[in-house]
């Protein structure tokens, strides 16, 4: 054996689970593809400005149990930059609207700046009520009920104003599911929005350093103090059976590697290129191709000059518009030497945009930023990145809820690791954690050195929780 457990994917499942491993003194090898560890969650040297960048801007919520549990075993949390109170500024031109969570009970938090949403009326905020407490009382099982509803459809049935579907629930499905809503699953947006409504208190994060560096040389650092090793640029190409048992993988220059129990922390396309020819009709793998990805487009532009004082905001959905977030990485990069602003900005489900070339992209990026900030049209653009990225997530469509799977699989010593297992959670970094962990368990458990590391999921608060029993009850 050349280790106790092969970890396939350094990304955040990837290295989540080795940690968990190498903690319990089994020995771990995790081999990952690119030369940066980190995963869809990365960092990467610009090589114009020699700045670390991110494949993309990210955010993390103070209800990231598990991935914050993760910053505080590696002493990064500090690096998070938390929003407070002011939650998000949405920017509908030429206006803007910040939300801010109020120190009243959930889930009547949101309200007071709802009412105040020019593009809103009182009748169009009172249309979701029906709605609100259907979501107050969803539980797993209604969730999944919903899973093969489109989003879209359930709440134009439930009465909510066609403004308020426009103006509001359209954004969420793209700011958070990164699916239009007429192509998310009612049971994936309502599930989420339940904690959204159902909590107060929580607040956004951004990291003030590297994304991947928050966590990807300290996680590495970690796994090789325990004995194990994290091996960069280096393929997989094929899980190996033997019989009915998983041992290990074939590298892409040949080699075997082999392994008491192996876990495939990998994407859904990237585990169906692995697998042998006898799994892939096997009835837990032959869904696979059902994960459609959520593409995007980041760019990032480098300016002579600050453009503003802001960390972050997004634009309100609309036809006319490409990009939802933007972040000023000058208000957010605790140690940044440049002056000007350095702003990312992602284009969510960007299939609309295939056919732009990179020029049109900046151009785009430009021209939303000075809706909002005029002092654009001033400053001179000084250099500009565009990073494709084919599968931001695996997108919530209709029915894909219910083809989450769990950590272990049918094969014994093979087990699933990723942001796409069924962790309750939207495809997120939270998500990634929390099915490397439960990875990490279920291997555990196997090894006869069962432990916890799974954090649980955030509950509602008391008034939210009780609005939620009596909607039941009634
Ligand atoms: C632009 C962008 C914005 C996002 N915004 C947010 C956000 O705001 N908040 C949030 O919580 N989440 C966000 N996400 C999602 C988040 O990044 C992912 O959910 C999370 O990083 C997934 O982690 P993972 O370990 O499950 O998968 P991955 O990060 O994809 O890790 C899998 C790893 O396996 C490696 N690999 C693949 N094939 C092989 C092979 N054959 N051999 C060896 N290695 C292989 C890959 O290189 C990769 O490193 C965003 C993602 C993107 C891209």
């Amino acid at each position: 054996m050349d280790c106790d457990v092969l970890v396939i994917g350094g990304g955040l499942a990837g290295l989540a689970c080795a940690m968990a491993l190498s903690d319990a003194g089994l020995h771990v090898r995790v081999v990952e593809r690119a030369d940066e560890a980190g995963g869809r969650a990365r960092s990467i040297t610009d090589a114009t400005t020699g700045e670390r960048i991110d494949l993309g801007p990210h955010i993390l919520l103070s209800e990231y149990r598990n991935m914050l549990r993760l910053l505080d075993l590696l002493g990064t949390r500090r690096h998070v930059a938390w929003q407070g109170a002011r939650f998000i500024t949405l920017v509908d031109a030429p206006g803007a609207t910040t939300l801010h969570l109020y120190p009243l009970p959930a889930p009547l938090h949101f309200l007071p700046d709802l009412l105040r949403v020019p593009q809103l009326s009182l009748a169009d905020v009172a249309s979701n009520a029906r709605l609100f407490w259907r979501v107050l009382r969803l539980d797993d099982a209604g969730r999944m009920q919903l899973d093969q509803v489109d989003a879209e459809q359930y709440l134009r049935a439930l009465g909510v104003s066609e403004r308020f579907i426009d103006w509001y629930w359209r954004t969420v499905a793209m700011a958070i599911m990164n699916v239009p809503l007429g192509e998310c699953s009612a049971g994936a947006l309502l599930g989420f929005f339940r904690y959204l409504v159902g909590r107060n208190g929580y607040q956004l994060g951004l990291p003030s350093i590297g994304l991947g560096d928050l966590f990807a040389p300290a996680a590495r650092h970690w796994i090789e103090a325990r004995g194990g090793a994290v091996r960069l640029g280096i393929e997989a190409a094929r899980l190996e059976l033997a019989g009915d048992r998983a041992c290990g993988a074939i590298l892409a220059d040949g080699t075997r590697l082999h392994a008491r129990w192996t876990v495939a922390a990998l994407p859904p396309p990237s585990l169906h290129a692995l697998l042998p020819e006898s799994l892939r009709t096997h009835a837990t793998f032959r869904d696979l191709a059902a994960f459609a990805p959520s593409p995007y487009v980041s760019t990032y532009l480098w300016f002579d000059r600050r453009l503003s004082r802001e960390r972050f905001w997004a634009n309100t959905w609309s036809p006319r518009t490409l990009y939802y977030d933007f972040y000023d990485l000058a208000n957010i990069r605790a140690h940044r030497d440049a002056e000007g602003s350095l702003v990312a900005c992602n284009l969510i489900f960007s299939t609309r945009a295939a056919h732009l070339d990179d020029a049109a992209l900046i151009d785009a990026a430009c021209s939303e930023l000075a809706a909002y900030l005029p002092r654009t049209r001033e400053a001179v653009l000084r250099h500009a990145v565009v990073h494709r990225i084919p599968m931001a997530i695996p997108a919530p469509h209709p029915g894909s809820e219910s083809l989450r799977p769990e950590a272990r699989t049918p094969i014994r010593n093979l087990f699933l690791a990723g942001d796409w297992l069924a962790t309750g959670l939207p495809a997120s970094m939270e998500s990634a954690v929390r099915g490397g962990w439960m990875a990490a368990e279920a291997v555990l458990q196997e090894a006869g050195r069962p432990r916890a590391w799974v954090q649980p999921l955030p509950r509602m608060d008391p008034l939210a929780a009780l609005g939620g029993r009596r909607a039941a009850a009634g």
